[in-house]
């Protein structure tokens, strides 16, 4: 069976969304993966609770892309917490999180006048005053971060250029971000709505294939387990075909 020490996925349901960030530690580091939309700050910290941890204890938060449901609370976090934090993403997401470009799908220049009519004016105030904050290490495909066994950082572009997701060795858990969504215990590709490059989503799915995965956390529709090789597999021949 997998060794589960040290990893959590958590579970956040706010204003009918629910979301699922995990957070990997060991006796020295204690990683937050991705942080909610604005003003999740203190559903993160009660959901930590559930691995015996709270904010204090974070050492670092890594976010897998740029979106808006990803970075969301990021800023927050690090004005809340005293002690230093690092925080992780791919190269190319740095620009679009740390506010030298805007966000690519939320950018209100994009939007028509329709289009921005029907958001909300939490969305209105939040895509006018995108969240940023300062990346301070920059992450490649291929390189293992050393917390809890090694955890593998895995290029998955096509649903932002720079997305990754992530392989915890020790336990065989992919944490794929938005690169899979999951419903009812099926891996599904990402929504095309929210993908610019599908066809490059799918060579990333493919991507998972070289792994020993024996659990894959979806951050929309949480921990899939059955059967996932074999749902990967058929993911990528689907769309080939
Ligand atoms: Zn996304």
């Amino acid at each position: 069976m997998a060794e589960l020490k040290g990893i959590e996925t958590l579970t956040i349901e706010k204003d009918s969304f629910v979301i699922h960030p995990t957070l990997i530690w060991d006796e020295k580091q204690t990683l937050l993966i991705d942080t909610g939309m604005p003003g999740y700050m203190e559903e993160i910290n009660l959901v930590m609770d559930k691995a015996n941890k709270s904010l204090e204890d974070l050492t670092g938060i890594l976010i897998t892309h740029q979106d808006i449901n990803h970075i969301g609370s990021l800023p927050e976090i690090l004005t809340a917490c005293t002690q230093h934090l690092t925080i992780y993403a791919h190269k190319e997401e740095i620009p679009y999180i740390e506010g030298d470009l805007p966000l690519l799908k939320t950018n209100p220049a994009k939007f028509t006048e329709e289009q921005w009519e029907e958001l909300s004016d939490f969305l209105k105030f939040t895509y006018l005053h995108p969240p940023k904050a300062q990346v301070t290490v920059s992450l490649e495909d291929a390189q293992t971060l050393d917390i809890n066994g090694g955890i593998e950082i895995i290029h998955t572009p096509g649903h932002t250029p720079g997305h990754i997701s992530l392989f915890h060795k020790k336990s065989g858990t992919l944490i794929a971000g938005d690169t899979l969504l999951a419903t009812n215990g099926h891996l599904q590709p990402p929504n095309p709505v929210s993908t610019p490059d599908m066809e490059l989503a799918i060579q990333s799915i493919e991507k998972f294939l070289a792994y020993p995965i024996k659990q894959v956390v979806c951050y929309h529709g949480g921990i899939v387990t059955e059967n996932v090789m074999e749902q990967l597999q058929s993911l990528v021949k689907t769309k080939a075909s």
